[in-house]
């Protein structure tokens, strides 16, 4: 069995009683075989690719600046643009918008968010977006952007906005948050995405699934997100992880499977 973790931020994790190589490791041993590790700043995606570089492998980049870090470092488009272009790097972000957390920047974070999109374009690389009280922007700006290919990752949104996505060609990534106990309408949004455009997803080292909620999230974990919505959907596990890992292949244009 082959399963990929599509998103999570392998230099977040706490490492204080584990090394990246446990962490790793214990993924292989869950048939997780493949990581995304995805960049919230320009900074961090180098410290990122130069801690990963023993892995690469088994895992590849985004790089671009989370709309919560844009206070963070200065924007250099030219930065962004030598960055992007590197090997690894299979897609841009993450990137989009998030109104919860962070208002008094709403402009900056569009701005951001277009630059990401049409940098892809440019490059021929997906974009990953976030989205968080921001439903009705999110989907106005992928339109006017016109953005040829993406995932909405960690999908907490509603049916409708599910469609509008998989009209635009998107795919939707699932977290986690689909084995939480009041999850039940995200639930039916997954059983509503056709098997083809999803990919799974532990956005690690937040958002751990049951039965480790509280326990500090890592890749390894994401076979349970693949088991619960295998059990979803009424198919086997291998079934899941097959058409998640081809999707994935798809969309970020990853051959490495190949080589397995
Ligand atoms: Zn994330």
């Amino acid at each position: 069995m082959f399963l990929i973790d599509s998103h999570c931020h392998l230099d977040s994790l706490d490492y204080n009683n584990k090394s990246i190589n446990d962490v790793m490791q214990e993924a292989i041993n869950n048939d997780v075989k493949h990581c995304l590790s995805v960049a919230t700043t320009l900074s961090g995606y180098q410290s990122m690719k130069q801690m990963l570089t023993p892995y690469q492998n088994q895992c590849s980049y985004s790089c671009g600046i989370h709309p919560l870090n844009l206070d963070d470092e200065d924007y250099n488009a030219e930065r962004f643009e030598t960055l992007a272009q590197e090997e690894n790097v299979v897609a841009l972000g993450e990137t989009g918008l998030d109104y919860y957390y962070q208002q008094d920047n709403i402009e900056l974070q569009q701005f951001i968010f277009r630059e990401h999109i049409r940098l892809g374009r440019k490059l021929n690389k997906p974009v990953i977006v976030h989205t968080r009280n921001a439903r009705q922007d999110t989907l106005t700006i992928l339109k006017e952007e016109q953005v040829k290919s993406g995932v909405l990752h960690c999908f907490t949104e509603d049916i409708e906005t599910a469609k509008q996505l998989l009209d635009l060609g998107f795919y939707i990534s699932f977290s986690g948050i689909i084995t939480f106990k009041n999850a039940e309408s995200l639930r039916e949004v997954a059983k509503y995405v056709p098997l083809d455009r999803i990919l799974v997803e532990t956005d690690s080292p937040y958002l751990a699934p049951v039965p480790y909620r509280g326990k500090e999230n890592q890749p390894a974990y994401v076979r349970q997100v693949a088991q619960y919505l295998s059990a979803l959907k009424g198919v086997s596990l291998e079934l899941i992880a097959n058409q998640t890992t081809k999707n994935f292949c798809q969309l970020f244009n990853y051959k490495g499977v190949l080589n397995e």
